[in-house]
């Protein structure tokens, strides 16, 4: 028996809607190294990626946890949403930070599918995890904020039009707190490439779409600022707490696929005249990945209720990424061996989705980093930096 699940009528649609993308099509994407724009466009009119644009603007309003189940589902058949994921959980910063111009201008068109907000840009290379350390500053020049500096791993630039972007305004060095000083840009990245915005892709282990950006000279119009000047921190941490629990509801979505396709082929797999699945050395593992799942999906759930709930679940969406991301890992694990050398064969996506699932251990935040998270805020031990 799994946890009960929430929206049943929007997980049908998914699974439906998904049924029309098998593991053929994230194959040869995968192989090529493209983007599934089909797959997102489908996404995108069947009204998905508009979930949680309130109804007044054109969206369905949903909370949060809507948008986890469509995401779960979609991991859960065998696809992947880091395609799209982003414009849901920066939503977050501009529905809770944005001013009314900026989100009667912004939203009906994100609404409609007419602008993608699938760019998220906080991690540089000299700074890291260590996001109060970011180089990339804004300076005021009438009514343009000049940019420069760089960002790494940027994911989707490619396929957005615009952009949540950290910036330093007032240098870490003059601020009272190092997360003062910080502010968040709307970029529109149509405007902006050619004209002081270069994107290089970099290639990765899996088929992510994630990029290098370089600013010159980038202007963007002080109308862009999102929330006030210095303050920043505190509107992308809103973004950043949705973000980790959808992705955690993704990672309990591969989990699940993990799990049901390791049972699925244990069962039916005969070796030595009896199923594989009959050893219990083959067997417990699938279970214990399943206990993981169910046990992580209830604290994905939690937090996800919370944020809905208008609180900032700082601890609970940590824990749900870590919980989930483990958990998926922990089943990828077990789904491999489970398959023995099929599980290496490309035809049975087991190896796709184990490439996958590894990037959520590191990103958006890496489990020390969330460990170090719950022992200094929650458990009030001392900090190590
Ligand atoms: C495919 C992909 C897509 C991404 N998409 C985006 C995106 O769209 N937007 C975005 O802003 N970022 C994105 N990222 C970046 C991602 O969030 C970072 O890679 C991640 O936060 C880790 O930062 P880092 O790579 O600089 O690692 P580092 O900060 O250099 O850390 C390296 C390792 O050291 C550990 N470590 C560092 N400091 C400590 C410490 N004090 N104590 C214990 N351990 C420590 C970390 O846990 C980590 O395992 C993406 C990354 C990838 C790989």
């Amino acid at each position: 028996m799994a946890v009960e699940k929430n929206y049943p009528e929007i997980r049908d649609a998914v699974i439906k809607l998904c049924g029309q993308f098998g593991g053929e099509y994230w194959r040869k994407l995968d192989q090529d190294k493209q983007y599934p724009s089909e797959f997102v466009q489908a996404l995108t009119d069947a009204g998905y990626l508009s979930l949680l644009v309130p109804e007044q603007y054109g969206g369905s309003g949903l909370p949060l946890g809507a948008a986890c189940a469509v995401l779960e589902e979609i991991q859960r058949s065998g696809g992947n949403g880091g395609a799209c994921h982003a414009q849901m959980y920066t939503m977050g910063t501009l529905l809770r930070h944005g001013s009314e111009a900026q989100k009667a201008h912004y939203l009906p068109k994100i609404a409609d599918g007419s602008l993608r907000l699938q760019a998220f840009g906080v991690t540089e290379p000299t700074s890291g995890t260590d996001t109060s350390r970011i180089r990339t500053t804004a300076v005021r020049d009438g009514d343009d904020y000049i940019v420069n500096g760089q960002k790494v791993f940027i994911s989707r630039t490619e396929h957005s039009d615009l952009m949540i972007l950290l910036v330093r305004t007032t240098p870490r060095e003059q601020c009272a707190k190092h997360t003062d000083g910080m502010s968040v840009l709307l970029v529109d990245m149509r405007e902006a490439l050619g004209k002081g915005l270069t994107i290089v892709p970099i290639d990765t282990m899996m088929n992510h779409a994630t990029t290098e950006l370089f600013f010159d000279d980038m202007r963007v119009p002080v109308e862009n600022l999102i929330g006030e000047e210095g303050k920043g921190f505190g509107c992308i941490l809103d973004g950043m707490n949705a973000e980790r629990i959808l992705i955690a509801a993704e990672c309990i979505g591969d989990a699940r696929w993990f799990t049901e396709k390791s049972a699925a082929y244990a069962s039916e797999r005969e070796v030595f005249g009896r199923p594989i699945g009959q050893n219990q050395g083959v067997q417990f593992p699938i279970a214990r990945a399943h206990i993981q799942t169910e046990a992580a999906a209830l604290m994905v759930q939690q937090a996800a209720d919370l944020y809905d709930a208008g609180k900032r679940p700082g601890a609970e969406a940590n824990m749900a990424k870590m919980l989930a991301s483990e958990a998926a890992w922990a089943a990828a694990d077990c789904c491999v061996q489970t398959h023995g050398g099929y599980g290496f064969a490309r035809d049975y996506d087991v190896e796709r989705k184990f490439r996958e699932t590894r990037l959520y251990q590191v990103a958006p935040i890496s489990t020390n980093l969330i460990l170090s998270f719950i022992a200094t805020n929650e458990l009030s031990m001392p900090r190590s930096f």
